[in-house]
Order: structure tokens, then C-alpha cells, then sequence
């Protein structure tokens, strides 16, 4: 297969260039002109050739008891198709002893099996009450660097304690595992005294929790060292707080994450009638923290979309926040979104510093010769109208929102998943293994 006469992304340029691949990966990249003879030709005139998204973030099958998110890994890989996607990262449930470890990481290898996209896994703990080294051993020989854990949810029995927290890094800064950490306020959030109303919602989980907890977590990080990653971040001050106190530490030992909610949605919509659709963990911010969030837009590493949607009639099933399903379905309309705020600055916080973070380079990531053949096939000028898109839940939270530049088109290792907004894909979806060499 060959892509011809597109504005090929490399190195943070774009170059008229043609891209040839053979079994799965890239071969050959060479200035535009005279074509070779290939099988399959598509042409890429006036279109961007970008590397395929990589979403280190999504919940899939995530299970509530009473509520299931709606999308299996057949839908959500079907929607992040149509996103541009072609790898994500989900989460193993938490576990809180080693031995759970094996249970966990086949419950979702049979899972993805049905994936149109690769995918990878992070660990998750919840009250981790073991050995930490031990844990983070058989993890990385199961080809998962990467550890999630909670700083809040204490009431579920999610949170971590610090002197556990203290053993993750320091491993961290031993073996280059990666330590996500949600980032809230444990007792600012306990000791909030109000009502369990959507309207109150935000005041429940406030800004302050997180920007409290970010400072505390740098703080440790910048006399532990490890690598550390802030998941879903959503204010612009816990951002400007590390710019300003922590820089040196940004890019080396902390990496900020945030999502395409935090940059679109409100707070204010849940003074809305419908505001349960958007309830999600933490919530969305005021105005004043997005525009600060938007400023510090070059301080983010990555965009993920913390996809695990519910159905609409799910989320208006009660009054009580507290009983509502948290969660947002974003993967099919995230890059669009972030592209229309940010033009080309967006395109490195989907491909190469996710790869790079997440140990998924140079396979994922980047256009050169010998990494997986990946692509987006990127329309800068096309509008795109957002509808309730591919995944199974019946409403998406930027529905009737219009962006300038949609993906046409999304190849993984050299077959079309998504050509001209028709999927054509088949159940190819790989596990990949991201190994450190440490
Ligand atoms: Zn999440």
C-alpha cells in the first residue's frame, strides 16, 4: 500500500511526501512526484498524514454493579476508529493483593479480543495492602509498566496510602515504571458538606482538591524523583502551579494529562435539566479554570479522553449525584475537538508524546521507516457536525457542536479501519506489549 500526495506530519512539519508500506509497517518515505507501482494506492491530495492517535486513557466493560459503561471493546474500538485512534489504553480492575494480578489481566485479554484497534493495559490498585516490587515485576513481564492508583475514594476503598504511595515511586524511580495517580484531595472532599445534587456536584469535588493534591504529590516527586503522571487534570491552576514551582521536574519525572471535556464543558451545565449527562470524576471546572487550562495548553503532555460513557436513561435515573454513573463518552470526537481550539500545536499530545510517556515508541507514534503503518488521514478544513457518533451509549456530550477538521480515514498496520467516514475494518486489534529497556 501506498499514500501519495498528502502533507505527511514528521518532526513537527509537514512535508509533501509519499509514504510506501510493506507488512504492516512503514518501508519507504519519499518527496512526492513520481509514484512507484503498488498495489494499493491512496490518495492523500490536500489532505494532513498524521501517525494514528494513541488515547492513553479509557474505561471499557468498566463494571459499577448496578451500571455498566456502554461500550465493549467492539463499540469503542469501532468509535475510536472513527476518531483516528489506533491504539488506546485501558485499565485492569484494582486489585489489592499480587495474586489478583493474573485474574485481572485475563478477564481483559479476552475482552479486547474483539478490538478493531491495539490496545494495551495499565494496572490498577485500590488499598494496596502488598508487596509493591513484587506487583510492578509481574506486571512489566506482562508487557504493563504503568500503575494507576487514587489518592481519594476512600468511602470505596480505593485510596492509597503514602507510605505506599512513597514505595511505588521509589520502584518508579528504580525501574521507569510509570505511576498514574488521580490526583483529589481525599479530606477536602470528605469534610464537603453538601447537598447530593447535580446542581452542588462540582462544590462536592472542588477545584481545590485537586490543585491541593497536585502540590502535595510534586512536592513528594521532587525529593523521591520516579516518573509520575497525572491523570485527567482539570483546572489551569494545578497546571500553572507545576509551571511555576515544578518545571524542572515537567517532562522528566511529571507528566500532565488532560481531556477534551475540560476544554469544551462547564461546570455550568449542571445547572442545565439534563446536567446528570455530564457527570463525570473529577467534574467539569468554571469558565476561569478553562480559560487558564487553555492557556497552559503547551505545559500538557498528552490528551486522553477517559472515556466510559452510560446511557442517557442510566444517567437520569436518579436525583442524587452520588447514585449517578460518572462518566463521559469522548474517543470518536476528541482530536477534532482539540484540533479546532489548537490547530498542528495538538497533533504531538496524540502521537508521539503518549508513544513516548507510555513506552509505545518508536512502534506507535511517528511517521519513519520501520514503526507500525498507523495513520489519520486528516481534513484541516472539512466541518465536522458532531452527532451521537459510533459508541453504544445514545448520546454524546458535544452532540450539535461543529469543529473545523475532521478525520477522514484511519489505517492500523496498513489496512484501512475507516475510509471516507465508512468503516471497513476488520477485528485485527493486537495486544501490545510496551517493554522498557532498563
Ligand atoms: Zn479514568
Amino acid at each position: 500500500m501506498s499514500l501519495v500526495n498528502g502533507s505527511v506530519y514528521r518532526n513537527g512539519n509537514f512535508y509533501l511526501e509519499d509514504i510506501y508500506i510493506s507488512d504492516q509497517k512503514i518501508t519507504k518515505i519519499v518527496p512526492s512526484g513520481k509514484i512507484l507501482p503498488c498495489k494499493k494506492i491512496v490518495d492523500c491530495t490536500n489532505k494532513l498524514v498524521l501517525p494514528g492517535f494513541i488515547d492513553p486513557h479509557v474505561h471499557i466493560n468498566l463494571d459499577l454493579g448496578e451500571f455498566k459503561s456502554s461500550d465493549d471493546y467492539q463499540s469503542a474500538s469501532k468509535t475510536a476508529a472513527f476518531g483516528g485512534i489506533t491504539t488506546f489504553i485501558d485499565f485492569l480492575d484494582p486489585i489489592s493483593y499480587v495474586h489478583e494480578f493474573d485474574a485481572m489481566l485475563k478477564k481483559k485479554q479476552n475482552e479486547a479480543k474483539a478490538s478493531y484497534i491495539d490496545y494495551a493495559f495499565h494496572t490498577t490498585v485500590g488499598n494496596y495492602n502488598d508487596d509493591v516490587d513484587k506487583l510492578i515485576k509481574i506486571s512489566r513481564e506482562s508487557g504493563i509498566p504503568s500503575v494507576k492508583l487514587f489518592t481519594t475514594y476512600s468511602e470505596v476503598n480505593r485510596k492509597i496510602s503514602y507510605t505506599k504511595f512513597h514505595e511505588f515511586l521509589k520502584n518508579s524511580r528504580k525501574t521507569d515504571t510509570l505511576i498514574l495517580v488521580h490526583a483529589e484531595n481525599d479530606e477536602i472532599i470528605l469534610n464537603e458538606n453538601v447537598e447530593d445534587t447535580v446542581e452542588s456536584y462540582e462544590s462536592s469535588r472542588p477545584a481545590v482538591s485537586e490543585i491541593e493534591e497536585i502540590e502535595k504529590i510534586a512536592r513528594i516527586v521532587a525529593e523521591l524523583k520516579g516518573r509520575l503522571y497525572f491523570v485527567h487534570v482539570t483546572c489551569g491552576s494545578s497546571i500553572e502551579l507545576l509551571n511555576d514551582k515544578y518545571r524542572e521536574l515537567l517532562g522528566k519525572n511529571i507528566f500532565i494529562e488532560s481531556c477534551p471535556q475540560y476544554f469544551h464543558l462547564t461546570k455550568d451545565m449542571y445547572d442545565n435539566d439534563n446536567g446528570s449527562l455530564f457527570l463525570l470524576a473529577p467534574p467539569l471546572r468554571s469558565l476561569e479554570e478553562q480559560e487558564k487550562l487553555k492557556e497552559n495548553i503547551s505545559v500538557i503532555d498528552t490528551i486522553g479522553t477517559d472515556h466510559c460513557p452510560f446511557t442517557k436513561e442510566e444517567k437520569l435515573r436518579y436525583k442524587e449525584a452520588s447514585k449517578i454513573p460518572k462518566g463521559l463518552g469522548s474517543l470518536e470526537f476528541s482530536f477534532s475537538l482539540m484540533y479546532h481550539l489548537f490547530g498542528d500545536e495538538i497533533i504531538d499530545k496524540f502521537t508521539l508524546n503518549p508513544a513516548k510517556i507510555h513506552n509505545l515508541f518508536p512502534k506507535k507514534g511517528i511517521i519513519q521507516i520501520g514503526s507500525d503503518a498507523d495513520f489519520v488521514i486528516f481534513d484541516p478544513k472539512k466541518a465536522l457536525f458532531i452527532n451521537s457518533g459510533h459508541s453504544q451509549s445514545d448520546y454524546n456530550p458535544y452532540e450539535s457542536m461543529i469543529t473545523t477538521g475532521m478525520v477522514e480515514s484511519t489505517i492500523l498496520r496498513g489496512e484501512i479501519l475507516v475510509k471516507n467516514r465508512k468503516f471497513v475494518g476488520s477485528m485485527r486489534g493486537q495486544f501490545i506489549r510496551r517493554d522498557i529497556r532498563k
